[in-house]
């Protein structure tokens, strides 16, 4: 009954939300059937964010070796192009690569977005918590990240952020706009990362699996709203440089 009334709130936001269980066995088993990879050899990065409550969604994938752990607040690869280059370098020998990335954000029963009930805790919080707290600060117009040492991440996150502000402040839902900007940043650099970096890898394919992370409560799985699934072939791409 409980895992029903979720179902409906998750996917009154996100239709295409599929419980985060079930999207790692699907995207396993296609990656398997569909493009020949043999999973006893792949090694997985994670770009997600540092959030504790996101480590039950990666660890879906544990039949993979990994994870490298790409991903800082907010989800950014923030291990930037050196830390491509050395999970390129891990892979097994005639193994396969698989990277998992994107935001997070959080949903109560009664339908509110970028909140959540964290374990023992009474009340709400913030989740993302980097993603909600930018969202306060762009709410200022006047307000402008400043890069400094002792909150490089949030700062990043933030100026990326900066150029999508009126469109994320016009939107009807913040929370989830400032979301879903983040999914395309996130995976605009996952892109240029491996376009910069792909002759660091020594195998023949990397596996992309990209989306947001709905985190629920009460015990049940998180969600995940796939917005890219793709098996890039490296040979390919080399030659097209
Ligand atoms: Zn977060």
């Amino acid at each position: 009954m409980l895992q029903r009334k979720f179902d409906d709130v998750v996917k009154s936001y996100f239709p295409d939300a599929m419980d985060a269980k079930d999207t790692s066995i699907h995207y396993l088993g296609k990656m398997q059937l569909d493009h020949n990879i043999d999973i006893s050899k792949v090694l997985m990065a994670t770009s997600v964010c540092s959030d504790d409550i996101n480590v039950p969604s990666t660890t879906f994938f544990n039949v993979l070796f990994g994870p490298f752990v790409m991903g800082g607040l907010g989800g950014l690869p923030f291990a930037g192009q050196t830390g491509m280059t050395a999970f390129a370098h891990h892979i097994p020998d005639n193994g396969s690569a698989f990277i998992f990335y994107g935001p997070h954000i959080g949903i109560t029963q009664d339908g509110q977005l970028g909140k959540m009930y964290r374990p023992r805790q009474e009340e709400t919080g913030n989740s993302c918590g980097a993603l909600m707290l930018a969202l306060d600060r762009l709410q200022d117009c006047s307000y402008k990240p400043v890069i400094n040492d002792d909150d490089y991440q949030q700062m990043k996150l933030e100026e990326s952020l900066l150029s999508y502000r009126e469109e994320i402040l016009d939107s009807s839902n913040q929370q989830k706009a400032i979301t879903e900007k983040t999914y395309d940043i996130i995976d605009k650099k996952i892109h240029d990362h491996i376009n910069a970096c792909k002759n660091e890898f020594h195998v023949d394919t990397v596996t992309l699996l990209g989306g947001i992370i709905i985190n629920t409560d009460n015990g049940l799985d998180d969600y995940f709203v796939t917005k890219n699934f793709e098996v890039i072939d490296l040979n390919k791409l080399k030659a097209e440089a």
